[in-house]
């Protein structure tokens, strides 16, 4: 299912499936400048093709190489659409991944990338390297309109639950999103949640909040707290989605992620 919301000069275009929209996820990707940024997922692509083929955009920016945001790019790069993405992404995209029950669920198939890529530069938008969320996550900044397409950055305040396979690196969120936010941005678009309302905002709320919780864990970790001891003092307990994710998405994680990359900066 696709619905198509315009936001000034930007069009953002929402993808689902009955199974995404189950499991409570829908993706967005975003037309601006004449440029798409990200592929949304392989379910979406007989929609995603058919408004490339109607608007023929210049091309097709990749932020990072997870299902819900590179699920189309062989379909792309199959078609000749010319695509644009650092290259750990086009790596990843290329190699054959883990991916856990929940997410091939939620998103269905994800074809690896096996043509070749044309690549493209795209006017006025700018890919900035943003860490943490995955190691090739990426955001793109519109320098003359003040405009964040956050990808994955945001999400929400609290994501409480980190996820190992995708080598999430918690404590590194927080200078990325510090660093992102140098650049002062007047409009934050998220790739789940559409237009924020005080995007900047949230994302500074977001950075201290992970900044406080990583401390909270740092402390008892210094303390020589067992993880599953941290989860029930800081979370209170795993959530749901511990369990219907089989541990995929859980607070231990995220402890373990803290943990893993130590207190005095990491290791990572
Ligand atoms: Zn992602």
């Amino acid at each position: 299912m696709l619905v198509i919301e315009q936001h000034d000069d930007v069009q953002r275009l929402v993808f689902s499936s009955w199974r995404s929209r189950a499991a409570g996820y829908q993706v967005s990707t975003y037309a601006v400048r004449g440029v798409m940024i990200d592929s949304a997922f392989d379910d979406a692509g007989p929609e995603l093709m058919a408004w490339i083929a109607a608007n023929r955009p210049q091309g097709v920016i990749i932020t990072h190489a997870h299902d819900d945001h590179g699920g189309n790019a062989e379909r792309l790069a199959a078609a000749g659409v010319p695509l644009q993405m650092r290259p750990d992404t086009e790596t990843q995209l290329r190699t054959p991944q883990r991916r856990g029950w929940h997410r091939c669920w939620t998103w269905g198939r994800m074809p690896l990338l096996q043509s070749p890529v044309i690549p493209f530069d795209a006017d006025g938008l700018e890919l900035i390297q943003a860490p943490g969320h995955a190691p090739d996550h990426h955001v793109v900044w519109d320098a003359e309109r003040e405009t964040l397409f956050a990808a994955d950055l945001f999400l929400s305040v609290k994501v409480r639950v980190a996820h190992p396979v995708h080598r999430e690196d918690v404590r590194q969120q927080i200078g990325t999103i510090r660093n992102i936010l140098t650049r002062n941005p007047k409009r934050v678009f998220d790739a789940h949640r559409g237009l924020l309302q005080d995007g900047a905002v949230l994302l500074a709320a977001k950075a201290n909040w992970i900044e406080e919780t990583v401390g909270q864990i740092d402390r008892r970790i210094g303390d020589d707290w067992p993880d599953r001891a941290i989860v029930k003092e800081v979370f209170g307990g795993e959530p749901m989605l511990a369990y219907t994710s089989r541990g995929d998405f859980s607070h231990a994680n995220f402890v373990a992620s803290v943990r893993k990359t130590g207190a005095s900066g990491g290791t990572a």
